[in-house]
């Protein structure tokens, strides 16, 4: 670590509460961290120069389906001299350390969610963002961006991080504070995808929770009414008198809409369990109200992958019951999904009993909320999949965040939908990522970057801040050692 203490002792945010206090490292953990990041900036700079760089990480969550790299658990794949170089991330895989006292954490780049909300539930804690995958990384969520239910109290996952420390495109191992050197750089990480640099530890705030969460979930009719019910729990921070620790969405159809809204709670008349035969996501439907242990809450989504188990029959409860529960996870189910990519297999199947090709719509879209009804009108008449996520957030800073530019104070939902739908005829893939990028663009929006892309190379930086993320560039990364955003997120190298 280059800093002694990591943390500056600044929030990225302005919500109440008070900024961090640095957070010491045990001496021996300090010391053991030190001689990883020494040894990772070692095999960075060792890399036969213009050979592509990849994180060999065991776990992904993105949707840009490659062999993985070398180095990686499990990997099968090439090992040439073409083949990109996987950097072993294993030393940046756990929680370094968490200080109940200053309600912060220091934590590896690499540690999964699962990982690091059990150390910090221990103390009553959780990161004040916990997306719904198990294997989402935290270093992954801020350079990817995150997002879930406590998104409209707290914001992105990076809006909690008070430190950084990066191991740059150029070598450089450097701790980026909201106000330190390296301010431009902590401001520009989010939304860079590893393109200028590996973020190896994070200080990151926590917040204070109840051992469970009292649900109530509201059905709307159609689109307006939903919309102003998350603009009235953006004003109040409330629905109908119930606290809105937690609020997000699930739309069956434009007049089956549910806002789930979480409040923390000391008690639990009784307690669901959605990780057996019962299913999350249709627990929605009713009853209308429900006790989760707050573990429980977090991964509610993970056992099903949201809905997205489904094609697996994992569903039905006879397989159901057979499926171990251990492979009850989203990382079992993108494998399955993985393999089946890069074999083609259900394609095939497809095309050998004459069925319509396919397109894979996988995305995560943010629009304003007074846009947000026109968008699921949008989407049912030309997407027609269902059903999708609705998770409301608001910034937490009071200025943007230069590589993804949501505009501060303003309400945001974000729509997620991952499936595929038949492509119209006379349709090339392609078709209705595209028609989305459109909408978003026309809509005020935003679209995450994990997935699918087909901007061409002037819509792009006009949405994602040109200028900025080359003058990032040329600071960290003058050489190109790292893929740049685009090459990266839109044309998959
Ligand atoms: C079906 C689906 C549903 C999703 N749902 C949600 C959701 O509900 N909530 C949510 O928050 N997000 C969701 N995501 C998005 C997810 O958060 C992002 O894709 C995130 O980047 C994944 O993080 P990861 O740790 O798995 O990283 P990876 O998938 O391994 O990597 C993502 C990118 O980040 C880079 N990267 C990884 N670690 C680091 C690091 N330490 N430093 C710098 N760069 C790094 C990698 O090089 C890569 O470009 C979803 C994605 C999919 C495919």
């Amino acid at each position: 670590m280059t800093d002694a203490a990591v943390g500056s002792g600044r929030r990225g945010g302005t919500a109440p509460g008070g900024p961090s206090p640095a957070v010491q490292l045990p001496p021996v953990v300090a010391a053991e961290h030190q001689a990883a990041v020494a040894a990772f900036r070692e095999s960075y700079t060792a890399l036969p120069a213009g050979a592509p760089v990849r994180l060999a990480k065991r776990t992904s969550n993105l949707f840009r389906f490659r062999d993985p790299a070398p180095g990686a658990r499990g990997h099968r794949g090439p090992q040439g001299p073409g083949a990109p170089a996987g950097l072993d991330a294993s030393a940046f895989t756990r929680v370094l350390h968490v200080d109940p006292a200053a309600r912060a954490a220091v934590v590896g780049g690499m540690t999964t969610y699962e990982d690091l909300a059990d150390a910090t539930l221990r103390h009553q804690l959780m990161p004040l963002v916990v997306p719904q995958l198990k294997t989402i990384t935290l270093g992954g969520a801020v350079t990817g961006l995150g997002i879930e239910s406590t998104s409209l109290r707290n914001g992105l996952p990076h809006e909690s991080v008070t430190a950084m420390e990066i191991l740059t495109g150029d070598g450089r191992v450097v701790t980026a504070t909201p106000e330190g050197e390296h301010a431009e750089l902590f401001r520009g990480f989010p939304n860079s995808y590893g393109t200028l640099g590996y973020a190896l530890s994070l200080t990151i705030e926590l917040e204070p929770v109840a051992p469970f969460v009292h649900l109530r979930h509201f059905r709307f009719s159609s689109p307006p009414a939903c919309m102003d019910a998350i603009a009235r729990i953006a004003a109040d921070g409330s629905l109908h008198g119930h606290r809105a620790d937690f609020v997000d969405g699930t739309a069956f159809g434009l007049d089956e809409i549910y806002l789930t809204v979480g409040a923390c709670s000391d008690v639990a008349p009784w307690r669901s369990d959605y990780t057996g035969q019962r299913i999350y996501y249709q627990s929605v439907r009713g009853p209308h109200e429900d006790f989760l242990t707050i573990r429980d809450y977090l991964w509610r989504w993970d056992t099903d992958w949201f809905w997205c188990s489904r094609p697996f029959g994992v569903q039905r409860p006879m397989i159901r019951k057979f499926w171990p529960r251990r492979y009850r996870r989203s990382d079992v189910y993108r494998s399955l999904v993985a393999f089946d990519r890069r074999h083609r297999l259900s394609a095939t199947l497809i095309a050998n009993r004459g069925g319509a090709p396919r397109e894979a719509v996988i995305q995560d879209v943010e629009i304003p909320v007074g846009r947000g009804a026109e968008f699921l009108s949008f989407f049912a008449a030309e997407v027609g999949m269902s059903p999708v996520w609705l998770c409301p957030l608001r910034l937490r800073s009071d200025s943007p965040w230069p590589l993804y530019p949501l505009e501060p104070g303003e309400a945001y939902v974000n729509f997620g939908f991952w499936g595929t739908v038949p492509l119209p005829p006379g349709r090339a893939d392609g078709h209705h990522n595209r028609l989305v990028e459109a909408e978003v663009t026309a809509l005020g929006g935003h679209k995450g970057l994990y997935s699918t892309s087909c901007y061409s190379e002037d819509e792009f930086w006009a949405a994602y801040n040109g200028p900025a993320y080359a003058r990032l560039k040329s600071a960290y990364d003058a050489g190109g050692r790292l893929a740049g955003l685009y090459e990266k997120c839109v044309r998959g190298s």
